[in-house]
């Protein structure tokens, strides 16, 4: 091809990528402007289950939430808003202010926040659960700030741990070398139950994630006077988000944090969940719709830095005796279709209530741990009282624990968090209980 040819043929070639990709664009824009005004909330869905803020009391089985939907118009308003996603451009150090890290790092969880602590704190069955596993939106603020001051910054988990071959060909989990900015601390930052489940609307959390106009991330639901929310300041994800956009270098590489993900009742709010006793064709109309609403959040939460992990489907205690190969296995699947293909791959495991499993036994590698293990997993978070780690040795795997940032610990374990935060300082005293006590 002649010069000139070459060029024509790039310039046509071009102009056709790009038609193609805005004509793309058009199509995701309108299904977002599709989601926006979040409206069609699933109603109605039975929260059998898991009322347990995620990792506190109720039983696991998470028991089916019919997606008994159907008529509801899988969001209704199909606005088609025009959202232009913004770039997101995270905050980079120059290469020679970055020093290797081979040290401890260090590992905190939530669940959602509290928007509406009047709510949450309105002395009914639940209350006792969201006091001991959340914080208010007050004190999540506090505790940023905190972590902040003290030179924390976000590392990916995924980026802790790399999966290497030794000479034999044998897989082994291995500590990588972080290139942090000197003078930080390295943080991971993980949350779980991040599906806004039905059984805490009403409850002062926020009910879904939306895009807004500008493209980003918002968060839905109803102030206590029932009227339409939607904020940036009042859910943890966006919190994080707006944190981030105002202290760029609390983010290594703009990363954010971990989202840990149940199935039984879809993520984020969208009811993409199958039921047990099967869902007639309208009922998987509207999954389906759900699925197809979803899928511009995760793609934005992936596109600024969000990553997702497995919580299995049924929030089930994994070391309980009740569930052997055979039952993990069930929920793992029903994880991968219901939760996985959305989100796409995952090596990370949070294991619910913190339950390990083969009997509770970090140091063994039983049946059910090996066959969570096929699936891909590698990395497997618990919950203790120190951001510990362990590489095992007999297979390819990291265990780990994390630290729990929550009403039990603000009110009792205040000396074990004071390199985060000073819980005299955070504790939100002018919603929390004062029947519950604590210790300073
Ligand atoms: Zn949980």
């Amino acid at each position: 091809m002649k010069r000139g040819a070459f060029f024509r043929f790039l310039a046509v070639t071009l102009i056709l990528s790009l038609t193609l990709s805005l004509l793309l664009t058009s199509c995701k824009k309108y299904g977002r402007g599709a989601s926006l005004n979040g409206g069609g909330q699933t109603a109605g869905g039975t929260t059998a289950g898991d009322t347990s803020a995620g990792g506190g009391t109720g039983d696991e089985t998470g028991g089916e939430t019919g997606g008994e939907t159907g008529d509801e118009s899988a969001g209704g308003e199909s606005g088609g808003q025009t959202n232009s996603s913004p770039e997101y451009q995270p905050y980079v150090w120059p290469e020679d202010q970055l020093v290797n890290y081979n040290g401890l790092v260090e590992h905190l969880f939530f669940h959602q926040i509290i928007a509406y602590p009047e709510l949450a704190f309105d002395g009914d069955a639940q209350e006792k659960g969201f006091d001991d596993w959340m914080v208010t939106v007050s004190e999540f603020n506090k505790i940023m700030e905190s972590l902040y001051e003290k030179g924390y910054i976000l590392v990916d988990m995924n980026d802790v741990w790399v999966e290497k071959t030794d000479e034999n060909g044998v897989a082994y989990m291995a500590k990588n070398t972080l290139r942090i900015p000197q003078g930080k601390k390295p943080l991971i930052i993980s949350i779980d139950d991040t599906c806004y489940y039905q059984s805490y609307m009403g409850n002062g959390f926020m009910e879904k994630l939306v895009l807004g106009d500008d493209g980003e991330i918002w968060a839905w639901g109803h102030d206590p006077q029932g009227n339409e929310v939607l904020t940036q300041e009042l859910d943890i994800i966006p919190a994080i988000d707006t944190f981030v956009k105002k202290h760029p270098d609390f983010s290594l590489n703009g990363v954010k944090a971990c989202l840990s993900l149940t199935g039984y009742e879809g993520i984020f709010g969208y009811r993409t969940n199958t039921d047990s006793h099967g869902l007639t064709p309208e009922q998987e109309a509207y999954r389906q719709s759900e699925i197809e609403a979803v899928k511009p959040i995760v793609e934005q939460l992936k596109k600024t830095g969000w990553y997702f992990g497995c919580h299995t489907w049924g929030h089930i205690r994994l070391d309980s005796s009740r569930y052997g190969v055979t039952g993990v296995a069930a929920d793992m699947q029903r994880w991968q279709s219901d939760v996985g293909d959305i989100v796409g791959p995952t090596k990370l495991l949070f294991y619910p209530h913190g339950g390990r499993p083969d009997g509770d036994d970090w140091h063994k590698t039983g049946e059910v741990f090996k066959y969570l293990h096929s699936l891909g997993y590698r990395i497997f978070a618990s919950v203790g009282t120190q951001s510990f780690s362990y590489i095992k040795k007999d297979i390819s795997a990291v265990i780990c624990d994390r630290l729990h940032p929550d009403g039990t610990t603000l009110r009792h374990l205040r000396e074990q968090y004071l390199q985060f935060y000073d819980a005299k300082d955070v504790f939100d005293y002018e919603w929390r209980p004062e029947k519950y006590g604590m210790d300073f």
